[in-house]
């Protein structure tokens, strides 16, 4: 599409260059890298040296790269009392913070009973106080908190919340997607004992991602079969994606540092536009944020007839969180965060990226200003 500005980034990005001729190289195959000839041996290559790329770029060790059909199935993986955390111990309870993506808020394989929340602050930041109350003198659990939150763009304390978890005996995850390429993710660095990464969020294909596993830590399978992915995920894979994924990662972290001050600043031109309308709020304003994000909302505002008057405008963004774009539900991050539903009804997600200009900041400006009514809407919706 010519003469659109993609603000939805977080939603998903469109592939890097260097993702694209990587995958191109590898499409045509045949690749099954677990046939013993020369044409699997060649396709088992590519996997493993996709393999050794995102390990290094986590800090990871090879061996503890499980490749999935993405973050979706890396936390339904991870999820679940047949997790072995270092010490060999597993646990029989979930802890998750209120703020999770969909794909963690269910569960994944642990029961409904055995599942707690723990609450965020106003601030969209998980509270460690009351983290700390849910982990003491408990049995212990599996804890999942996300690096850095989808709508808001609001920075996890992951290294405390790993300080609290490991002291309480259990075995820390974390959501990493969003994070990963935008600031730097090291899973010994974070203390997390498995880290859940997708390729479309940095440039990458979708339909692949990860699940990193800290030394020591090992997880049951979802299903059975083949034995790939030394039997923690059966099924031939998907070469060319996982090609892709590194490929994509490589790039996106060789950028990352100057990208992140470049959206920053193109950010920060954006929030100082929106905050000069008139009540516009600007959500986990006071909490360290991922550098391309932002989530707005003003009173009176309806999300969904923002989102049509920015596309309408030409621009792509999304409201609430993008996975569950298409239908309109209140967002559990804001509900968590204690936003009224009146303002929550309204929050719109600018998140920027790679081809994003200061063109494209300045036309979204214009679009909320007349969204909100600093500026004339113009002659078709200026009678309705
Ligand atoms: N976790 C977070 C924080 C996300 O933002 C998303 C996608 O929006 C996912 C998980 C799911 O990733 P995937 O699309 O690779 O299944």
């Amino acid at each position: 599409m010519t003469d659109r500005a993609y603000l939805d980034w977080n939603a998903t990005t469109p592939l890097r260059p260097e993702a694209r001729e990587a995958m191109v190289a590898a499409l045509g195959g045949p690749n099954n890298p677990s046939s013993v000839h020369g044409e699997g041996r060649h396709a088992r290559k590519l996997v493993e040296a996709a393999r050794k790329t995102v390990a290094r770029l986590v800090g990871a060790a090879p061996g503890e790269v499980i490749f999935t059909s993405g973050a979706t199935e890396a936390n339904a993986l991870a999820l679940s009392a047949g997790t072995r955390g270092r010490d060999g111990a597993t646990a029989e309870r979930l802890v998750i913070s209120a703020i999770e993506h969909a794909s963690v808020m269910g569960g994944g394989r642990f029961d409904s009973s055995k599942i707690a929340i723990a609450p965020v602050g106003a601030a969209g930041v998980v509270d460690l106080s009351r983290l700390a109350d849910m982990l003491r003198n408990r049995p212990p659990a599996l804890v999942s908190v996300m690096l850095a939150n989808n709508e808001t763009g609001a920075i996890q304390p992951i290294g405390a919340v790993a300080d609290l978890v490991h002291a309480s005996g259990g075995i820390l995850h974390v959501d990493a997607v969003q994070g990963f390429a935008k600031i730097p993710v090291n899973i010994e660095e974070l203390g997390a004992d498995l880290l859940s990464l997708s390729a479309h969020k940095l440039g990458g294909p979708s339909g692949v991602g990860a699940l990193v596993l800290r030394q020591g830590v090992t997880v049951a399978p979802l299903w059975r079969g083949g034995g790939q992915e030394r039997s923690r995920r059966s099924g031939t894979e998907n070469v060319s994606g996982m090609v892709g994924f590194a490929a994509a990662a490589e790039a996106a972290i060789a950028a990352r540092d100057g990208e992140a001050q470049r959206l920053a600043a193109l950010r920060a031109n954006l929030e100082s536009g929106l905050r000069a309308t008139p009540g516009a709020v600007i959500f986990a304003a006071e909490a360290a944020r991922l550098p391309n994000t932002t989530l707005v909302s003003a009173p009176g505002l309806k999300a969904e007839t923002a989102v049509i008057a920015f596309d309408l405008a030409g621009i792509a963004v999304s409201s609430g969180s993008a996975c569950s774009s298409g239908k309109v539900t209140p967002s559990h991050v804001l509900a968590a965060m204690g936003v009224t539903p009146e303002l929550a009804q309204g929050a719109v997600r600018l998140s920027l990226g790679w081809t994003t200009s200061e063109g494209d900041v300045a036309r979204a400006l214009e679009a909320w200003r007349k969204l909100v009514g600093v500026l004339p809407r113009g002659p078709q919706t200026a009678a309705a």
